[in-house]
């Protein structure tokens, strides 16, 4: 009953596979937007500086009025880079390796808005602390405000960070919005380059409708429910006043699909920029794409595993006679029906892994509970080298855009300085993939592969 899954060993060990190369980085896009170029941009952050800090032009002497310029230069500056910086992100993804194959392209967009100077002056005021909130030369953590609404409280803090001796200045805006039950947390990020004279917002670099968020300020565990025979999702409750903010965060980067969100840890870390940037590829990519190519591969994983699990269940009962024939039969005959859905085939007999000796290019998939099944499978070669491509795009773009701010003079990561460097943060990531898919998924004779291993 098996069929022949040809050439599989060849699928995921390709000696032409190697890590993120440098010509993958080098892939750059051609155009950017002007829209964010215009000299009207300058009037307009004019105009709003002086209405958000109360000032009358006439009114400033000299001095204040140099200050004043040279602020609201930087900050046209800012938002002329991010802006830009979106629109680029924007034009990387048809140059992937995977490149969008629905025609979905460029519908995708950038944020319409800037959030973060307007909140940061509203929390300034209201905290009173406007002196040591705008010394950029050290680290500040502010206290938490709570405004009480209708249906929820809302808290808001504002954290500054710097990384590398003040070399890069992280800022961070929270805003949590507490219920009985959940919490629901948004945040926006500034990184700063003092040489360069520009902040970056990273909000704009998002595509349009996706927000920023702690990913400590984020919990939900999946939960089966035997009864119902489903995974549900059970969110948790965060306050703010847990959140330290992300310096020493131990949380991980991830693109929050369903939630249309990049969460993100310690991004003043050494290389916690470019991770937060590879996030943010992911995050375009699925707004070109309409599919998560990580997400596809889990579901695969973990579809595949539950029914395996509920059938294991009733054949040690029909082996042990608490359940008769019949039975049986009907839930093999609806679990086998699922399992094709999902392109896969299974020997009724031989479906559970105890160390029997197995057909080259089976899959042997191991469940959270140590369970293990003999399956094959003809689209899993096809969902993996999806998976691949896609992770191998998102560190060559989070690469590209590091490229194109120092376009600016701007340096998010001031320790790597070749790109040898980046390979160096990147392949142990890579290799992580690497070990986590191949904890879930085996081919025997094969290999899962994110990275070529040199003999
Ligand atoms: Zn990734």
């Amino acid at each position: 009953m098996w069929k022949e899954i040809n050439n599989m060993e060849n699928k995921f060990d390709n000696p032409n596979s190697e890590p993120v190369s440098e010509s993958e980085a080098a892939s750059e896009p051609e155009e950017v937007s002007d829209e964010y170029t215009s000299e009207n941009m300058k009037t307009d952050i004019f105009d709003i500086l002086l209405e958000m800090y109360n000032l009358e032009l006439e009114n400033l002497t000299d001095e204040q009025r140099k200050i004043f310029d040279n602020y609201a230069m930087v900050l046209t500056r800012s938002v002329i880079i991010s802006g830009n910086a979106g629109h680029y992100w924007k034009n990387i993804i048809p140059n992937s390796i995977r490149k969008p194959e629905n025609g979905n392209g460029y519908s995708a967009d950038v944020q319409p808005d800037i959030f973060f100077e307007e909140n940061k002056l509203e929390l300034a005021k209201k905290l009173g602390q406007v002196s040591e909130f705008n010394n950029l030369k050290v680290d500040y953590q502010s206290q938490i405000l709570e405004e009480e609404g209708k249906e929820n409280i809302k808290q808001v803090s504002y954290n500054r960070f710097l990384k590398n001796d003040g070399k890069v200045i992280i800022e961070e805006i929270v805003t949590n919005y507490l219920t009985e039950e959940h919490n629901l947390a948004f945040s926006n990020l500034v990184i700063t380059d003092p040489q360069a004279s520009c902040k970056l917002e990273i909000g704009k670099l998002l595509p349009e409708g996706y927000t920023l968020s702690p990913s400590e300020l984020i919990g939900f565990e999946q939960k089966i429910n035997s009864e119902l025979q489903r995974i549900e999702t059970v969110f948790h409750r965060f306050t703010l006043d847990k959140y330290k903010g992300t310096k020493n965060s131990d949380s991980e980067f991830y693109h929050f699909l369903n939630f249309k969100k990049v969460c993100y840890g310690d991004v003043v870390k050494k290389g916690g920029a470019l991770s937060l940037f590879h996030e943010i590829a992911h995050a375009w990519q699925q707004v070109y794409r309409g599919e998560h190519e990580r997400g596809n591969f889990e579901k695969f994983h973990s579809d595949a595993t539950i029914w395996l699990a509920i059938l294991k269940n009733k054949y040690e009962e029909l082996n042990s006679g608490k359940m008769n024939e019949d039975s049986y039969e009907f839930y093999f005959n609806h679990i086998k029906t699922e399992l094709e859905k999902l392109g896969i085939e299974f020997d009724p007999d031989n479906f559970i892994y105890d160390g029997q000796a197995l057909e080259q290019g089976s899959l042997i998939l191991t469940r959270f509970d140590g369970s293990r099944f003999v399956v094959k499978c003809e689209n899993f070669p096809k969902i993996m080298e999806a998976y691949e491509k896609c992770e191998r795009d998102a560190w060559a773009h989070a690469i590209l855009m590091f490229r194109y701010l120092k376009k600016f003079g701007i340096n998010l990561e001031p320790e790597f300085k070749s790109f040898d460097d980046f390979r160096k943060y990147i392949d142990p990531c890579l290799d992580s993939y690497q070990k986590s898919t191949e904890s879930m998924v085996e081919i025997v004779g094969g290999r899962v592969g994110f990275l070529k291993r040199k003999k």
